[in-house]
């Protein structure tokens, strides 16, 4: 006797990966139902990529301002209004939420604003109404949290990425801990706002993973914009004059009005269910799958950041389509996680893609290194004390460009393009026969003749 269902598909987690997997899915001839408990178009949408980026506007336009003047503006000085920056962008974080409801909606998909548990292999439990529902399929897409680690006395005084979107008024101080990409756009956005700025990070460099170059290039420029403290911890956080203030490992003390701690995102698993039908997590809390999303139980698949593969939104987004694709659309795709395109919205910005140098070397033992470090055109009549640092790694073997580091204005915007080309496997040649646009920063890439270094691994040689 064939078992029957109530849907086809039921999606835990309305974010980047859960909308996306419904959508296409329906679009298959699907039934869907998708569980949100809070805002639909997740962490990306309300708390995340977007509403980051608004502020990360926000705060370049002071260095616009300090470059006019260089060019024959003259201004009168400019004010800040923390009010009217966090009016306009909640009011677009909810259009682009309100978009993505009615587009599930309009691809048939039900949506239910609740928290959903799983209860076994086939069934989910509205944890508000106590429905249960039954699916032949059940996808996770609950997404991660953040994490105040290590656990410190006193972190209740401090605040994570969540409550940041959330602040009534701008700092006056800040202390930012944390060394990875959302501690450095964060620090970059309230140092350009106008904060006292602090940033914190155990280790003795910035943005772990990246080329240990562009990590430098960074830490330079923050050093000018903010008072940077690498290779240092907080111990405690107390409160004291209306401020928080940290004790660091040093003895010395860090006064803020705020202290927001960046230093890790954790799987939304806690309460899930996934005991229940025998799914264990991993060291990081994160739901094992193979290259189909699949777990270990046949009827649950999970993608985005509960899997914790590449913590990113065009990446849940892939793999919440090549699921879809798979189950519903007999069209079997899984995502390629080898080379994926990167940006860092710190100022000056950051794109990478491809291997860093470190890891090219390890890789592919004979690599050459192209490098160009100039002060972008621009800072000639602003004055700005800025530097462009581009990087471009050849496997020696190949000719194929492995890796491209970009570290300056519009990283991001250039990295994109750059990353069709490495995508498709293009060599150091074709980058050469490849006419520059003049004049811009990017035409570097281009025009790079001699390599910095040529390094030889050891075990090649
Ligand atoms: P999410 O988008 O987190 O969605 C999960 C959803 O599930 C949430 O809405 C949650 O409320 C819901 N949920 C959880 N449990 C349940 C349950 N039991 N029942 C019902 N609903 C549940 N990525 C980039 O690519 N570029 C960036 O610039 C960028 N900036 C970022 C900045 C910040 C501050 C942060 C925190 C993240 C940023 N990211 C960025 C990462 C990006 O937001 C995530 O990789 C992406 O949102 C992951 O999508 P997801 O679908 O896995 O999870």
């Amino acid at each position: 006797m064939s078992e029957t269902y109530d849907v086809d598909l039921f999606v835990i987690g309305g974010g980047s990966g859960g909308v996306r997997a419904a959508r296409i899915a329906a679009g298959h001839g699907a039934r869907v139902t998708l569980a949100e408990e809070y805002r639909v178009g997740g962490t990306c949408v309300i708390r995340g990529c977007v509403p980051k980026k608004l502020m990360v506007y926000a705060g370049r336009f002071r260095d616009e301002f300090e470059d006019a003047k260089g060019f024959g503006w003259t201004l009168d000085t400019p004010r800040f209004d923390w009010g009217v920056l966090k009016h306009g962008r909640d009011a677009e974080v909810a259009r682009l939420e309100g978009i993505y409801d009615a587009n599930l909606t309009r691809a048939g998909v039900a949506v239910v604003p609740q928290r959903a548990v799983i209860e076994d292999a086939h069934t989910v439990r509205l944890v508000g109404s106590g429905e249960r529902v039954r699916a032949r399929v059940i996808l996770v897409a609950v997404g991660a949290h953040p994490v105040k680690e290590p656990a410190i006395p006193g972190a209740n005084l401090a605040i994570t990425s969540n409550e940041v979107f959330a602040l009534e008024s701008l700092p006056e101080r800040i202390l930012v801990v944390g060394g990875g990409y959302i501690a450095v756009e964060f620090a970059g956005v309230f140092a350009s706002l106008g904060s006292r700025t602090t940033l914190l990070h155990r280790g003795d460099r910035l943005l772990r993973g990246f080329d240990d170059e562009i990590r430098d290039a960074l830490g330079d420029a923050y050093a000018r914009r903010m008072t940077l403290r690498l290779g240092r911890t907080v111990h405690k956080l107390e409160r004291g004059d209306g401020a928080v203030v940290a004790t660091l490992d040093d003895g010395g003390t860090i006064t803020a009005d705020q202290v927001l701690m960046a230093t890790g995102r954790r799987p939304n698993v806690a309460g899930l269910g996934l005991d229940r039908v025998g799914i264990e997590t991993d060291a990081a809390g994160a739901i094992p799958v193979d290259a189909y999303s699949q777990t270990v139980v046949p009827s649950i698949y999970a993608v985005g950041d509960v899997t914790n593969r590449a913590n990113l939104t065009p990446i849940a987004i892939r793999e919440g389509h090549a699921f879809a694709d798979t189950v519903f659309g007999g069209k079997p795709a899984c995502v390629d996680h080898r080379l994926i395109p990167t940006a860092v919205f710190s100022t000056p910005e950051i794109g990478v893609v491809g291997h860093n140098e470190d890891v090219a070397r390890a890789t592919f033992g004979r690599i050459d290194v192209y490098k160009a470090r100039f002060r972008p055109m621009k800072a000639t009549l602003s004055g700005r004390d800025e530097t462009i640092l581009m990087k471009v790694l050849v496997d020696c073997a190949t000719d194929r460009v492995v890796g491209v580091h970009v570290f300056g204005h519009d990283a991001g915007e250039i990295i994109q393009a750059v990353g069709i080309a490495v995508t498709m496997g293009a060599t150091k040649a074709d980058f050469d026969r490849t006419i520059a646009v003049h004049p811009t920063a990017s035409e570097e890439l281009v025009t790079l003749r001699v390599p910095a270094v040529t390094k030889h691994s050891v075990a090649a040689g």
